[in-house]
């Protein structure tokens, strides 16, 4: 299925296209090489997709007589031609150029670029329609990252999600269009008109949704998207993941939670460890996805057999001992413990961490035990550490806290 249309039929013939814009889903074609200079090969047909406009370039092979000769690392574009950073494979049986190549595009990359592009364009629209313009978009394969103008309130945002999954559903057309100069200036597209010296211009428009100028590969469809999901988020920047990468991270998401649910009445230091993991699958932390993590870790702890609250001059403190968890993995836990308790951990490492948003009180509490237990330690700012030569006991603790 054609995907594009040409609106005027004097700027050009479709051969004048470049071959990522006819049709995306191309990924094999003879090329002419021009010119080789080290790791750069200078070819005439724009097949491989160069780096512009946020999006990263394609990769793939180039083949001489069935013989694969380079691994296409990186492309850049230069007036009309494209130039290809390879990495050599076999440059002996080459010919001087001119002479054709058969190249190959990666095509799940290809795909997963076509993807997240769509996506960028789908979640910017509807951030358009609310009042806010991207200033800035980042398009990686499966992953895009888009720059408001301004704050953003991040409780509207799930409705912004849901609102871009269901026109995933729905299915709308995504059509490129090919202007002249002259009708670009007229036309009323979402992103602004860049390169006046352009002769020919492209619209790609998503079906009751967007209009913009835009030089990138994209889906035909927004079905073919499959999902759209946060990952993380500032007040004007929004991570993605879609496609294969965003169903699959949710699986995994997922079965950690449902895991560790079960893990929590029966062994709660189990479900501490799948919680780490699940930390682990999101590397960048998903805010939401964080506060579900953070109530399963008070559940943890609370239900630990070794932790018990102990009222210090009126207020609440969690005492969690002998914790068996290393020091150096414990910072994710304390960061969300301490959003709003005060609390001691001491670790299987014989290491007493004292934390508190009131920090007064968590310097209190270390002054009182550093000097009971004659032990060595610092801090400052809420948060506090004493090594300790031995195991601390629950009824110490509470006989010096008391
Ligand atoms: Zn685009």
């Amino acid at each position: 299925m054609n995907n594009y249309e040409v609106l005027n039929s004097k700027i050009m013939r479709s051969s004048d296209l470049p071959l990522y814009w006819i049709d995306p889903l191309k990924v094999e074609a003879d090329l002419n090489v021009l010119k080789i200079e080290g790791k750069k090969i200078t070819v005439q047909d724009l097949l491989f997709y160069p780096e512009g406009g946020g999006q990263e370039s394609d990769q793939g092979e180039l083949l001489y007589n069935d013989q694969v000769i380079a691994e296409v690392l990186h492309v850049e574009k230069s007036s009309s031609e494209a130039i290809l950073e390879v990495k050599w494979k076999d440059r002996k049986v080459i010919p001087e150029p001119p002479f054709p190549v058969k190249a190959k595009i990666q095509p799940d990359r290809r795909k997963a670029l076509m993807r997240s592009h769509t996506s960028q364009h789908l979640v910017s629209a509807i951030f358009e329609k609310h009042g806010y313009e991207t200033k800035r978009a980042e398009i990686h394969p499966d992953e895009f990252l888009v720059e408001l103008d301004k704050d953003f309130p991040s409780e509207d945002l799930s409705s912004i999600i849901e609102e871009a999954n269901l026109t995933v559903v729905n299915g709308k057309k995504v059509v490129s269009k090919f202007i002249t100069k002259e009708e670009a200036m007229k036309f009323k597209a979402r992103t602004p008109l860049k390169k006046a010296e352009e002769r020919i211009f492209r619209v790609v428009e998503i079906e009751d949704t967007d209009v913009s100028f835009c030089g990138g590969t994209h889906t035909s469809s927004t079905s073919e998207i499959g999902t759209i999901l946060l990952t993380n988020h500032g007040k004007r920047f929004f991570r993605f993941v879609v496609g294969h990468k965003a169903s699959e991270m949710l699986n995994k998401l997922t079965h950690y939670l449902l895991l560790a649910s079960k893990q929590v009445a029966t062994s709660p230091n189990q479900a501490l460890e799948t919680l780490l993991r699940t930390y682990a699958t999101l590397k960048d932390e998903n805010r939401n996805m964080n506060q579900r993590i953070q109530s399963f870790i008070r559940e943890v702890v609370a239900k630990s057999q070794e932790s018990f609250i102990e009222i210090v001059n009126g207020k609440p403190v969690l005492v969690i001992m002998a914790l068996p968890i290393a020091k150096k993995q414990m910072g994710k836990i304390m960061d969300e413990l301490k959003k709003s308790e005060t609390f001691i951990i001491s670790t299987s490492d014989n290491i007493l961490i004292i934390e508190s948003k009131h920090y007064e009180f968590a310097e209190s509490i270390f002054e009182k035990l550093k000097k009971a237990l004659t032990a060595k330690g610092g801090g400052a700012k809420g948060r506090y550490t004493l090594k300790l030569e031995e195991q601390l006991d629950r009824s110490k603790i509470i006989s010096i806290l008391d």
